[in-house]
């Protein structure tokens, strides 16, 4: 595969914590990599592309994700993912983005169903978690920094995996593990963005989306600044 579909969810709900940075730093990447990105934009009217290798869902304040979970239960959405997954298609989804394909979520007062497709319900604390964070990929053998911001905790059921075991910071509110995962569907609660700070993953998520092997990163400036951030956190 020479090409990626990589699907921005609802920038414009999703955006207010940075995340939509993710999308650029996957195309930055593949073009690094010789894979040529395609950033698909799918609004809050849109349906969403059912061709994407990569699906992005960023962090957002409890209205705006109402809306966002919303539009992505109209019509064949839902449906549009599941496919996406039996495919061996790569969701990633962050904070606000994590609670939606979850289960269930509270936000803004409201308890609502989720999309689903991560074993896990989030409710709110009585305080709000921000600050850095450090974890230890219970999946991907490397530790990973970002930044957390949310009032949301977040409890995983018996069918998820937590994606990271804390070192420094909150997560999922008990200080112990950050996120889930299942398979393809990776949930965090870490900005930066992310894979920003994180270029490994980035590399991790074109493998799983193209099916070719990346053995490891070789841009050593961005192998630097990903371990120094490491170090300082
Ligand atoms: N509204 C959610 C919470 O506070 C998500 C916040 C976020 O995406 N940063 O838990």
């Amino acid at each position: 595969m020479s090409q990626i579909r990589i699907v921005r969810i609802h920038n414009e709900l999703l955006g207010t914590y940075g995340d939509q940075g993710n999308a650029e730093v996957l195309e930055f990447r593949a073009k690094f990599h010789g894979i040529t990105a395609n950033i698909i934009d799918v609004s809050y009217n849109d349906d969403l592309p059912t061709n994407g290798d990569i699906y992005l869902l960023g962090g957002a304040e409890d209205a705006a994700q109402l809306l966002s979970l919303e539009a992505l239960q109209r019509g064949a959405n839902l449906e549009t993912l599941h496919f996406a997954i039996e495919r061996g298609a790569v969701i990633l989804a962050v904070c606000a983005g994590f609670q939606i394909i979850g289960n269930r979520f509270v936000a803004n007062g409201q308890e609502v169903d989720g999309l689903g497709l991560l074993d896990v319900i989030s409710i709110p604390g009585d305080k709000r978690l921000v600050g850095d964070i450090k974890t230890t990929s219970t999946v991907l053998g490397f530790e990973l920094t970002g930044f957390e911001n949310h009032m949301g905790r977040t409890i995983l059921g018996p069918t998820a995996q937590a994606f990271g075991k804390v070192i420094t910071g909150h997560g999922n509110g008990d200080s112990k593990y950050d996120g889930a995962v299942n398979g393809n569907i990776f949930g965090t609660y870490m900005h930066g963005p992310i894979l920003a700070r994180n270029p490994e993953f980035a590399d991790l998520l074109l493998t799983r989306a193209t099916g070719r092997k990346y053995a490891q990163i070789t841009d050593p400036l961005a192998l630097k600044y990903a371990t120094w951030r490491r170090k300082v956190i």
